[in-house]
């Protein structure tokens, strides 16, 4: 029987925006805090409020919680009001943290395998290679675009245009190529990226056109031609 339903949509804000003194080249802006985006989801048309909110990488510094109190604000929110938390990765930078003077929250774990029915439409992916065990979390926005979550399996613009990965992490050639096909999951699929350490980038045409064009010179590139071609393919899909 045809299905009618229109798929669940949800709501979201970047709650704490996401940045790094780091770049791609190794060199440092060491005016810019490091933080990671903090991203606060709910079913589109409600009011958010503790049994319909998830936030996706609750680690503030203090700057960053001042920005989340001033946008929950102005949803007429406080953080009282956020329910449910998820954690991309377990990099201390990603994990639950709050400024010393704010009581700990009491935020219940979201778990993909057994998520309530108020976030049925919110999935979860491995996208290994930033840290093993790296997952992104998707979903469809109010305005039908796919958003993906995506923790530091996507750093930020400047480091996925440049096929760059987080050096320090001294990486085996297995998890570099692990990180191109992740990204190149993410890149096949999501509308709109919220990346780990940048603002929301929308996955365009040109963006793809880049990527594919500077490929041939990331690390290890020969090692995963599954990569190109599925860029190539979403590249298609968008009538690039
Ligand atoms: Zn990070």
């Amino acid at each position: 029987m045809p299905s009618f339903k229109v798929p669940q949509q949800f709501a979201w804000t970047v709650l704490q925006s996401g940045q790094t003194p780091l770049q791609p080249d190794g060199t440092a802006r060491n005016e810019v805090e490091h933080r990671c985006s903090a991203v606060l989801v709910w079913p589109a048309g409600q009011v958010p409020q503790a049994d319909n909110t998830l936030l996706i990488d609750p680690c503030f510094t203090e700057n960053g919680y001042a920005q989340a109190l001033a946008t929950l604000d102005g949803l007429g929110a406080t953080p009282d009001d956020i329910g449910m938390m998820f954690v991309t990765h377990l990099h201390p930078d990603h994990m639950l943290r709050f400024p010393a003077h704010v009581g700990a929250p009491r935020f219940r774990p979201f778990r993909p395998v057994a998520r309530p029915q108020v976030f049925t439409a919110i999935h979860s992916v491995a996208v290994p290679g930033h840290h093993p065990s790296q997952e992104a979390l998707y979903f469809q926005d109010e305005a039908g675009r796919q958003v993906w979550v995506t923790g530091d399996a996507v750093l930020g613009r400047a480091w996925l245009e440049a096929w760059a990965y987080f050096w320090p992490n001294g990486y085996a050639p297995l998890q570099i190529v692990e990180t191109w096909r992740s990204v190149a999951q993410v890149l096949s699929h999501a509308d709109v990226i919220v990346p780990g350490h940048d603002d929301p980038l929308p996955v365009t045409a040109e963006l793809l056109q880049h990527l594919l064009e500077t490929f041939p010179q990331a690390e290890f590139a020969s090692r995963c031609p599954d990569v190109p071609r599925r860029l190539q393919a979403r590249l298609e899909q968008l009538g690039g």
